[in-house]
Order: structure tokens, then sequence, then C-alpha cells
């Protein structure tokens, strides 16, 4: 989290009359001067349409710096129209400013991420609606009857309303509005959102739970910031707690952003609400449609909107009146966007809260390293939930030493997990088996010549998908048919798959357990989020045995017949320089074992490694979460990492690779010198080549409470431009080293 304090909340210096700067989406310095025509009248945050050479652009009226060089405005081109939505209020201008501040991006990119919204998606069709006249039926069947008793309240009602309550058909509908039986009216247009109810069905909630909620509510009613870290086990009711807060800002009539990752997928949370508040939260995620969004955009900005769930996006909505943030899942590397504007949506989410003066809460069973610290340091305070709500016990693990006990030979699940599974599925439970790897096999491989199938673009292998028959590159997407002959000594036949993938894992377990119906959940399912979703639901009524799963499945969803898990490869992810290989895999496994036992049976989870005794495991088995934390953090310190260092990254890419690294040298030679920031590098990077691109990494690392956006504000000014096809991405608070 950056602990610099957000800029003041921005003064708007009085510009000269009809000249203003207006921030466009896109990525140049500062913002552009217009001329206001005569009889506009616009202030800073105003939506305005101007010109942009042969383009027409939205973009924001910007405040202006201060002085600003006499213009003349009849040279200047004129703002074209303000649109009818609500300005961006000021703490949104100051968040997208202290973003591009803080992570050295072109503002108008960050603008960008605010005003993802189309305009004209707004003005739809106008919905026609009926209700009762005056005249009586010419002619009076049982459907008509019906129908006319359902509008005898005479109220207007949508056509397709009508008809569904009176159980008639629409023709049923349009005969009487001919006959003018029904007249017709304009509907008022639909709200982005129904109101949720605080007190529709309030909970009874665990001691635990109430003692958290009663300091989240009264943090909601102080109406101020602070971070609080809402940290329970898997099941330990931590949505619920939450809630609660949620009650209090409705019932203050102020708003709330949940955020969450891959919020497309949480049909099961939405649903949750609804029970709890009585109405669906409105949705931001890129899958929402775009008439949809504008309405929520405009119900957000107009205060009709009173909880939005959201991806990450949905940080840079024009809430008008901020009361509370929730980020649930906290840990969650979805939240790190790694391109374009590389930022954080936790660190920003906390920024946000302070701007607005709102509370925020994280919400995990394992918080990040950060959080972690900055909870032992008493920035955030820590409420906790220590138990399952259901009383059911958190799932032991269990280690399989897979140097002493592992699989024969081309197989990978140890005579002891397949026992397992045996006995559980004997038993009437179901099992998970985790493996986080799509496809068939990771690499293909001649056995004749020792060839590595790898893609032509990207510094991977390519994975053999089986199902699809096909080779693909899981970084670019590049695909071809498996050949039937090695590409490289054209041996026939040669070509063998390495390594398990999930649905490799399938074949065996199917092996194992021919009468076990098993289901491979991974981001390949045809049929995309609502398959998935019906899968996921059918997993929950017990039509699944065994489940084979990637992370996908790993994340928040609620199985209550698992009693148990095998994780196939531990160690995956563990030992590849990366430094937060041990927090990852840490967080990954913890959430994955949280999936067994969740309702009611004790669950139990096996760690199939060939390194039991790495500490992670050793803490994953103790049930020792703090031992974990205790001995990450020092480690952390000791190697001058995050949290207690801050790091910059920066990514020079070119489809030439000399040029590339001739650039990324250049860079390093003109990094300006001085004692608190070390600059490593270039190196090339461990994913060296992505989508036909060369790539070379630096490093810059300071102290934490040295402005290191600042510092490589001045490195990339004073540096050589990026000509041709290089480019270089600045990723501050980089979470990805590949
Ligand atoms: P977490 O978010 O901490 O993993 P959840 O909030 O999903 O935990 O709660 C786990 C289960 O317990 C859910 O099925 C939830 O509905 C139930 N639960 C939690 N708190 C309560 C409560 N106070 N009353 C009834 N059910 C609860
Ligand atoms: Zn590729």
């Amino acid at each position: 989290m950056p602990d610099s304090t957000p800029a003041s909340p921005l003064l708007f210096p009085v510009t000269p009359p009809r000249i203003v700067d207006v921030l466009l989406p896109v990525a140049i310095g500062s913002a552009y001067s217009y001329r206001v025509p005569e009889g506009m009248e616009v202030a800073p945050g105003d939506i305005v349409v101007v010109p942009l050479g042969p383009r027409q652009m939205l973009g924001c009226v910007w405040p202006s710096p201060g002085e600003r060089a006499p213009l003349d405005p009849a040279k200047l081109k004129p703002i074209l129209r303000r649109c009818a939505v609500p300005p961006l209020r000021p703490d949104l201008l100051a968040l997208i400013r202290w973003i591009a501040d803080y992570t050295v991006t072109p503002p108008g990119m960050v603008l960008r991420l605010a005003l993802r919204h189309d305009e004209n998606a707004e003005t739809g069709r106008e919905r026609t609606g009926v209700r009762l006249g005056s005249k009586r039926p010419q002619r009076l069947t049982p459907a008509r009857a019906r129908l006319i008793e359902a509008l005898g309240d005479g109220q207007l009602r949508a056509k397709a309303e009508a008809a569904r309550d009176a159980g008639v058909s629409a023709s049923v509908v349009d005969g009487l509005v001919d006959e003018g039986v029904l007249e017709t009216a304009v509907l008022a247009p639909e709200p982005a959102a129904e109101p949720p109810d605080p007190d529709h069905a309030a909970p009874e909630l665990a001691p635990a739970q109430a003692e958290a909620a009663a300091a989240l509510c009264a943090a909601v009613e102080s109406r101020s910031f602070r971070v609080h870290l809402l940290d329970g086990v898997t099941g330990s009711g931590k949505t619920e707690t939450y809630f609660e807060a949620v009650a209090s800002a409705i019932r203050q009539g102020r708003q709330t952003l949940i955020l969450m990752p891959e919020i497309a997928l949480t049909q099961a949370f939405l649903d949750r609400f609804a029970r709890r508040f009585g109405v669906r939260p409105a949705q931001w995620h890129s899958a929402v449609a775009s008439r949809r969004r504008a309405k929520v955009f405009r119900g957000v900005a107009e205060g009709e909107v009173s909880v939005v769930a959201g991806a990450r996006s949905a940080l840079f909505l024009p809430f008008r009146d901020l009361g509370l943030i929730i980020v649930d899942e906290e840990h969650d590397t979805a939240y790190k966007q790694e391109d374009g504007v590389h930022y954080h949506a936790r660190d920003m989410a906390v920024v946000r809260g302070h701007l607005a003066g709102a509370p925020v809460v994280l919400a995990s069973a394992t918080p990040s390293l950060e959080t972690e610290v900055n909870a032992r340091r008493g920035r955030y305070r820590r409420l906790t939930l220590p138990t399952r709500f259901s009383g059911a016990l958190v799932p032991r693990l269990e280690p399989i030493d897979l140097r002493r006990e592992g699989p024969p030979k081309g197989r990978w699940i140890a005579p002891r997990l397949a026992e397992e599974m045996a006995k559980t599925l004997e038993a009437g439970g179901q099992a998970l088996l985790f493996l986080n790897r799509r496809g068939y096999a990771p690499l293909t491989l001649c056995r004749s010549c020792g060839h590595r199938i790898r893609c032509p673009s990207c510094s991977s292998w390519l994975v053999e998908h089986r199902f699809r028959r096909r080779l693909e590159c899981h970084q670019c997407g590049y695909a071809m048919p498996v050949p039937a002959e090695c590409p490289h000594c054209h041996e026939p036949n040669s070509l063998i798959p390495c390594g398990p993938g999930v649905e490799r894992l399938q074949e065996e377990v199917q092996a194992l357990l021919p009468q076990a119906r098993t289901q491979v959940l991974s981001s390949d399912l045809s049929g995309g989020v609502e398959r998935l979703r019906l899968e996921l639901e059918a997993v929950a009524r017990g039509e699944v045995d065994i489940v084979i799963g990637t992370q996908l499945v790993a994340k928040g969803h609620n199985f209550p017949g698992l009693a148990m898990v095998g994780v196939v490869d531990a160690d995956v992810g563990l030992g590849y320089g990366d430094p937060r290989a041990a927090e990852r895999t840490f967080q990954m496994l913890h959430q994955v074992a949280g999936r067994a036992g969740r309702a009611h049976v004790a669950g139990r989870a096996y760690l199939q490694s060939y390194m039991p005794e790495h500490p992670v495991m050793q803490a994953l088995v103790a049930g020792d979460r703090d031992a974990f934390y205790d001995r990450e953090i020092a480690a952390r310190e000791e190697a001058f990492l995050p949290p207690f260092a801050r790091l910059c990254a920066l990514i020079v890419s070119g489809t030439d690779a000399h040029a590339a690294q001739v650039h990324a040298r250049a860079l390093a030679a003109c990094s300006p010198f001085t004692a608190e920031v070390r600059v490593m590098g270039p190196a090339e990077a461990p994913l060296a080549m992505l989508r036909g691109r060369h790539r070379f990494r630096l490093l810059a690392r300071s102290a934490r409470n040295f402005d290191l956006s600042s510092y490589v504000r001045a490195w990339m000014a004073a540096a050589p431009r990026a000509t041709g096809s290089l480019k270089v991405e600045i990723d501050i608070d980089p979470q990805s080293f590949v």
C-alpha cells in the first residue's frame, strides 16, 4: 500500500474565461486547451465532446494547473457539446491524478478507465406501458378477464409484465389495446438498480461476527477513513459480517463499492446479497452489456445506485457519496492490472477511501504480506473471525512425500491419495483434485530427436489440449493441430506428451476409479461463464464425484459435499526466484484446502510434494499461519523486499532483440544517481519473448519512504525516446516478475 498521503483535494484555480483544459482519454502528457462556445457553461469534471484532429472524442474538463500562457481563444477549437451525465466529482478527479502520478502514467490513460461507458448506449428504446382505460371490451374471453383483473389497480405496467402477471400471451394485451380497452403510455426509465433493503433478512450473528460487525458499522457511521482487515478462516462468515457494514451505509443513504476478483463467476454471491437485502447489487465488469453499464454509470453518479459489486475497474465509477469500500479476497492477484495502467486495485481502493473519507474493509483468510504487516503495525485495524460459522473444523492437511510414496512412472496420483479418494467416495463424499495446469500435457517432446515444440512467438512450450486436438500457447493464444510427425526430424509418431494437465489427470482418475463421475473445471470449458456456472451448481448438488480443477475452482465456490482435496503438485510455483512465490503458494494451497469440509464434515487435504520439509508446507501442515507470516516477513525484511522496500520494474520490449537490449542498457546508463535508489539490470526477462517481442527487465529499488514514482518520472524524462517497435512499460509495485 502506498503510504504517502494522497494529494489534498483539488483546487480549482480561476481560468481565464472561455478557455478550459480538457483531458482526453489518450496517452498524452497533459490536457489540451479548448474554447468554450458562446452560451455554454462548463466546469471541472464535466464530460464534453471535443474535436481532436479529424475525430471527435469524449473528454473531461480538467482543473488547470494555474497560470497559463496567454492563448487566443479564436485560434482554439471549440468544445462541441457537454454530455448530459453528471460531472466527475473532485474526489474522482483527485484519484485519477493520484494514480497517474503514482503509476507514472499519462493522466489521460487513467481517465480512460473512468470514462469506460458509452454515452450513446444509454438512449435505448423507450418502453411502453399499459393500464386500464374506461372502455369495456366487446367480447370477454377468460384470458381477457384475467388481464383486466391483473390491471385492476389502474397502475401503469410494462406490456410484458402485464402479460406475465395475468398468464396471457402478448397478443391478448395487443388485442385490448387495439380495442381501446387498455391505454398506452411511456414508462419511466427502468432504474439502474432496485434499492436494497438493509432490514430485509438480517442474520443472527455469531459472537465474533457480531463484534466485528459492530466495529465496522461504527466505522461507517463515523464517516471517516480507516482501513480494517477482516481476517477470518474460509467459511468463518466474513461476507455475512461485512454485509452488516453495507446495511449501515444503506441506512445512512451512502454508497458502497464491493470489489471482487473475477466477479463474472460469482452468481452465488449476487444471490446471497439478494437473500440478505432483497435485491441484487448493481454489477460492473467487462461482461456487463454496454447499455446496462451506461445505466449503472449514471445511477452511480446520481446516487440512485447504492451498492455496486464489481471487478477492479469499478474503482473508477463516479460515486456521488461513497461511504464504504470492501475489497473481498484482498490478497488475490487479479487485483493487479498488468497492462496499460499498472495499478493495484486494492491499494488504489485504500487511496480512494482516503480521498472520499470512507472506511475500507479488506477481507481475506490469507492476507497479502503488505496487509499483514500493516495490520501488525497497527496501521490497519484487524478484526478476527477465528472459527468456521458451521462449527466444522478447518481441514487437516497432510503431506504425501513424493520421494517415498510417489506414483508409478508416468502417473501423477500417489497410491495413498488414490486410496483416500476411494474411501471418500465410498462414504458418499466428493473429492477435488487440484492442479493448476490447463490442458492435457504442458510439453510435447520428440522421443526420437528430443525436440520440444515451442511457440513461434513466445519463449514457452506449447500445451497439448487433447479434447480440442491442438497445441496451444498459453501466453499468446497461438494454436496448431497436433502434428503427425516431429516438426524437426520428421520421424512419424514420435511425439510424446510430458507431464500432467487437468485433462490427463482425468484419464488417470477414470482408470483408477472407473465408477466415479468426474468433471474437469478450468477456463477451457466450452460454453463460457454460463456453462461454468451450471457445472459448479451440478457439483454443489452432488452430481459429480471428483472434480479436477485449476485455480478457477479454488476461489470462493462453496461445495457442501466436498470432503477432501488432493493437491497434485504442491511444489509448483516454489523456487523460481520470484520473491512472492512462497506467499502465492501459501495463499493458493490454503485456499484450495479450505474448499473441503465447509458444511458439516471435517475436511481433509493432501499435499503431494517433493519437499514436504519446505517451510511453506510445514506451516500449512501444522495449520500455523502465523509461523508462515513470521518467517516470510523476516525473510522480506532481510532481503530488503516489499513491503520493506519499494520496487519499480521497467520492461523494455521490441521486435528486434538487439535493439531492445541496447535501449534497456541506455536506460540503465541514464538512471539518475542517488544513494537512495538501486537500479538492477537490464537482464533478459524470464519470459524472454512474448508475442514476438523480446523482453528485458530493469528493477529499481528504494526504501519505503522514498518517492520512487517521482524518481522514475525524472528518469524517463531524461531517457532516450523509445523509437520504432520499442516499448517501455513501467510497473510500480510489480507483482509479477516474468
Ligand atoms: P467466508 O466469507 O468467511 O468464507 P461465508 O461468509 O461465506 O464465509 O460464510 C460461510 C457459510 O456460513 C455460508 O454458507 C454462510 O451463509 C454461513 N453463515 C455465515 N454467517 C452466518 C450467519 N450469521 N447466519 C447464518 N449463516 C451464516
Ligand atoms: Zn505464444
